[in-house]
């Protein structure tokens, strides 16, 4: 079949959507509020239309974090610039079962403003359950430090959150976005290969909130 020039790459590559689907009795963080969606109008009840109610934490399924998600008086997700999540984006694989340490972001070579997306060991499991799953592969606080020290513009996670559950996730939080770095939880990776894509990621225009949910999608370049 011929690309389609309007949705396809120059060379034909179709979008991966790499965003989760919310949907009652999806995972969510332990103590934040569950996704749920239900019909307020419903046609097959005798309605003319069919209307949904949404209750849900900021931070289900793929999502934004900014600043102020840890920073006292820091940006908020409406503000993040435009570009910061669309354009060029780098796929890092990930071996390590356990952690993002700064050994593998050195085999990585980080550049300055880049967009990073990590890709884990999460990505082949942790979607396929609604529940939440504590041994996630995350980032420890010295790579945190690697990274901000980096310069690299945004980065992106494969479970939700940077750092890892029962202590020490606060702190890698913390590094990264008082080094200005965005960050995009929640993205599933699975069968993305590893390499150069144009990243399209915006969060909702949730005004003065700490994070938005966010679709997601790459396309090889
Ligand atoms: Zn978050």
């Amino acid at each position: 079949m011929p690309a389609c020039p309007r949705c396809d790459g120059p060379t034909g590559e179709k979008w991966i959507d790499i965003s989760v689907p919310l949907r009652n009795g999806m995972v969510h963080w332990p103590g934040d509020p569950r996704f749920e969606i239900h019909r307020v109008k419903d046609m097959e009840g005798g309605d003319s239309a069919n209307l949904s109610s949404i209750a849900m934490g900021a931070h289900s399924g793929t999502h934004v974090d900014a600043p102020l998600h840890f920073i006292r008086g820091g940006a908020s997700v409406d503000a993040m610039p435009l570009d910061v999540a669309t354009g060029r984006a780098r796929v890092v694989a990930i071996l390590d079962n356990a952690r993002i340490t700064p050994e593998e972001l050195r085999e990585t070579a980080l550049r300055r403003e880049e967009r990073i997306l990590f890709k884990t060991a999460n990505s082949g499991r942790v979607w396929k359950t609604d529940s939440f799953l504590e041994d996630f592969v995350s980032i420890s606080t010295e790579a945190a430090e690697v990274l901000a020290r980096s310069g690299v513009r945004l980065i992106g996670v494969d479970y939700l959150s940077v750092g890892g559950f029962g202590g020490g996730g606060s702190d890698v939080h913390r590094v990264l976005l008082e080094a200005g770095i965005w960050i995009v939880e929640g993205l599933n990776l699975r069968g993305v290969e590893p390499g150069e894509y144009e990243l399209v990621c915006l969060p909702l225009r949730l005004e003065g909130a700490e994070g938005a949910p966010a679709r997601a999608i790459l396309r090889p370049v």
